[in-house]
């Protein structure tokens, strides 16, 4: 469990109760594919919404 990792993304499998990240590992990237400049151009790859 990637016990320092807290999230928002309520409707992934693996956030649990306290935006705690259950994941064993995560993986970050850059959505646009280049570098990043602002947060909101990062995005965790590992999200799944489990459907
Ligand atoms: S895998 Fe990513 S999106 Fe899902 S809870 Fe962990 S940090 Fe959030």
């Amino acid at each position: 469990m990637a016990v320092d990792v807290l999230c928002e993304v309520k409707n992934c499998k693996y956030n649990e109760e306290g935006n705690k990240c259950a994941a064993d590992r995560i993986y970050v990237v850059s959505h646009t594919g280049k570098r990043a400049e602002k947060q909101e151009e990062t995005d965790c790859k590992t999200f799944d919404p489990g459907i």
